[in-house]
């Protein structure tokens, strides 16, 4: 498997993200660290919690082999450090991450997580990396709530007590260099379900934080329902408006919803004017409240002049992502009596939907004339206005 490999700083925290499982208990054929919760592969959320954390320096992805492109495409342009194949079993899997992250430099500190949890809160990483200081391991634990008994053939055999008993979660977090040497000196005629045992058995003290019951690993069809309604309770959907006008002119190119149209007159501004794009940058910006176009790209500036306004739309799309958002749908409307729209209608969605890195059904175009009033109606300008949703965290 072809590396994307970037050296690794000593003294620094890696993520090892664990995505190499084929089975599916999930209910469908797909590997269920690429199933989606939230319009998102569980992989991607758990990658952009790793990567939120501000105590996470690089981020190596474990995958099965073959499945290297279908993890890039989920992955988009997230900044992997290295994709890794991994092996038959877990451990396998997790000691090939180890060597490779170790081949780039090794590092200071790794937490080892499975890509199945994808909702990662920052205050387990935070707990985590506490109790690093004091011990070589550790990791996130839940009490244990329900009584528990042994069955026998489909009898109930003896209770087994709850006390001292706890559900172990991931991220785990270790010292590098003592979990590659117990890894190394594992005896693997045996297997491992974690790492905390392989670090345990190697002689090192585990420290037992406070994990989360978020961070519950999706195995069962019943376990994605459940990560949907707590993904749809996460987010908090916003909604902003943006308006712009534009003069006419001859002598100028006419750029409208990142498309140059065939006409005889264009639009007058400091940049390339496309109205439509100002409008939608607007309503993004306003759902964000990041203030509007004009005080993130001054008129005044003139690194502006003539500047294709995609960039304009990039950059508030930018910002939605830095806020850990997503663009829900966006609904244009261009007000002008010429040139007719409906001609350019699906040329503007796409290359909209194309700058704005979404599914092109996300983004609709609509048009409209004044019935010949006001300067639209006289084709001295146009006028578009567009709504933008957006969801973000409910919690910051
Ligand atoms: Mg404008």
């Amino acid at each position: 498997m072809p590396r994307t490999m970037n050296a690794v700083r000593p003294r620094q925290t890696v993520a090892l993200l664990v995505a190499a499982g084929v089975g599916s208990r999930a209910g469908t054929g797909l590997p269920k660290q690429f199933r989606s919760v939230g319009g998102q592969a569980i992989l991607a959320h758990a990658f952009d919690a790793l990567s939120a954390h501000a105590g996470v320096d690089a981020i190596f992805v474990v995958l099965g082999s073959n499945q290297e492109a279908q993890a890039k495409a989920l992955l988009g342009d997230r900044p992997i450090s290295a994709m890794v194949e991994g092996a038959d079993t877990r451990r396998g899997s997790v000691l090939a991450g180890l060597e490779a992250i170790e081949a780039a430099g090794g590092c200071d500190r790794i937490l080892v997580h499975d890509a199945a949890r994808p909702f990662l809160p920052a205050s387990v990483v935070d707990r985590l990396l506490t109790a690093l200081e004091t011990a070589k391991g550790a990791i996130p634990v839940l009490p244990v709530a329900d009584t528990l008994v042994r069955g026998i053939e489909g009898t109930m055999g003896q209770g087994v007590s709850r006390d001292r008993l706890f559900r172990v979660q991931t991220p785990q977090a270790f010292d590098f260099d003592r979990l590659l040497a117990a890894h190394r000196a594992w005896d693997c005629s045996r297997e491992a379900t974690d790492d905390a045992q392989i670090l345990r058995s190697f002689g090192e003290d585990v420290a037992l934080v406070t994990g989360d019951e978020r961070l519950e690993k999706l195995t069962y069809p019943q376990d994605f329902a459940r990560a949907e309604a707590q993904w749809a309770a996460s987010r908090t959907v916003r909604v902003g408006m943006g308006y712009d006008v534009h003069r006419l002119a001859a002598q100028e190119e006419l750029w409208l919803g990142g498309v140059l149209i065939p006409h005889d007159r264009g639009l007058v501004g400091h940049s390339d004017a496309d109205v439509a794009l100002h409008a939608i940058v607007d309503a993004i910006l306003g759902a964000l409240a990041e203030g509007d176009i004009g005080n993130h790209f001054p008129p005044s500036d003139p690194k502006w002049r003539g500047a294709s306004s995609d960039r304009f739309l990039a950059y508030a799309c930018e910002r939605v992502s830095a806020r850990g958002g997503r663009i829900d749908h966006i609904d244009l409307t261009i007000i002008c009596e010429a040139p007719k729209i409906g001609p350019h209608r699906d040329a503007m969605r796409a290359r909209i939907a194309q700058i704005m890195a979404v599914p092109t059904d996300r983004v609709s175009v609509k048009a409209t004339t004044t019935e010949r009033l006001g300067f639209a109606g006289r084709g001295e300008g146009i006028a578009a206005q567009a709504v933008a949703t957006l969801s973000l965290p409910a919690l910051s």
